[in-house]
């Protein structure tokens, strides 16, 4: 069975462990998916200089943040990872086998409400911050053919993600949605029903792009993930609506 292609706009770390419409809505993409074999999660917290794969056994939970209640440090997603995967998406890619990592919060947030008996085998990929957009598409795709062996292919970032915009926003009690930030989020909703990756790999290189994006590692995950669809795929957006006023939480759904 060829498994969806997802995207989830993860938010918060305390979307982790809070009961809100954002969590709920996590918790609701398991019945939009069937049961995949193993988990490749491509998370914007793993943002370095090459492309490397989890290959430990038993990925450690990484807790990636700081200033945060004891409550979200003491999360364990304690998911096998899958050695035979790493090896074989890294043959794929012409990546790394790494065991310098572990499972972050991008993945783990997501996957404690997805499948919180962290019982099917998760790898992370990373991503070279070094490459330009278009790269990362080309990743995504040259990933798809695990679709057709029961690995769900999951981005986790956001498609607007400019925190200091938000912090500075909240402080001020401003919770309006910015006009870049709306139109960033309806110009990439627009290309990714028309799959059209080359308009997706152009938006955040404009300025509106730019605003979303200071540093483009919560975008990326899209690309790959959009990537790793087809043509064919039918786009869905399960969950939608913003988050600190700019913050997008848009998930897509390629089936
Ligand atoms: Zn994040």
């Amino acid at each position: 069975m060829r498994m969806p292609v997802l995207f989830v706009g993860h938010g918060s770390p305390m979307n982790a462990i809070e009961e809100n419409k954002w969590s709920r809505g996590f918790r609701s993409l398991a019945d939009l998916v069937p049961q995949p074999r193993a988990v490749l999660c491509v998370s914007a917290h793993w943002y370095v200089a090459g492309t490397f794969l989890t290959g430990d056994a038993q990925p450690k939970t990484i807790h990636d943040f700081g200033g945060f209640p004891e409550e979200l440090y003491q999360v364990q997603y304690p998911a096998p990872g899958s050695q035979e995967l790493a090896e074989q998406v890294s043959k794929m890619l012409g990546a790394t086998v790494s065991t310098e990592w572990g499972l972050d919060h991008g993945t783990w947030s997501v996957l404690v409400h997805l499948r919180p008996k962290a019982d099917l085998p998760v790898v992370q990929l990373s991503i070279d911050g070094r490459l330009p957009p278009a790269a990362h598409v080309e990743l995504g795709r040259a990933l798809a053919p695990l679709r057709d062996e029961g690995v769900l292919i999951l981005g986790s970032g956001n498609v607007t993600h400019n925190l200091r915009h938000a912090f500075t926003a909240a402080h001020r009690g401003d919770t309006s949605t910015p006009a870049w930030a709306q139109g960033f989020d309806e110009g990439v909703s627009k290309a990714l029903e028309q799959n059209d990756t080359a308009e997706l790999a152009r938006l955040v290189a404009t300025p509106d792009g730019r605003m979303s994006h200071p540093s483009p590692d919560h975008y990326y995950p899209l690309l790959y993930a959009a990537g790793a669809a087809g043509a064919k795929d039918k786009v869905s957006f399960p969950i939608s609506g913003f988050e600190m006023g700019s913050l997008s939480m848009r998930s897509v759904l390629f089936t």
